[in-house]
């Protein structure tokens, strides 16, 4: 099951890189899961607003 190996991915609080082990092979930080389930709904929401920012800039021409 895929959701099954998401539980498995690690992620560098530091490098914002992900890996599988619980430290860091790079800088040896304690890693963290990302992002639990439940916020999965917030990130659409927040990708959203971002999307409403790109249009903002895009209309002021700052994009
Ligand atoms: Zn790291």
């Amino acid at each position: 099951m895929i959701l099954k190996m998401a539980e498995h991915i690690l992620k560098c609080p530091t490098e914002h890189r992900y890996t599988m082990e619980k430290k860091c092979p790079s800088c040896g930080s304690d890693t963290l899961t990302p992002r639990p389930p439940k916020f999965s709904l917030n990130d659409k929401y927040s990708s959203l607003r971002r999307e409403v920012k790109k249009k903002e800039l895009i209309e002021k021409g700052l994009y």
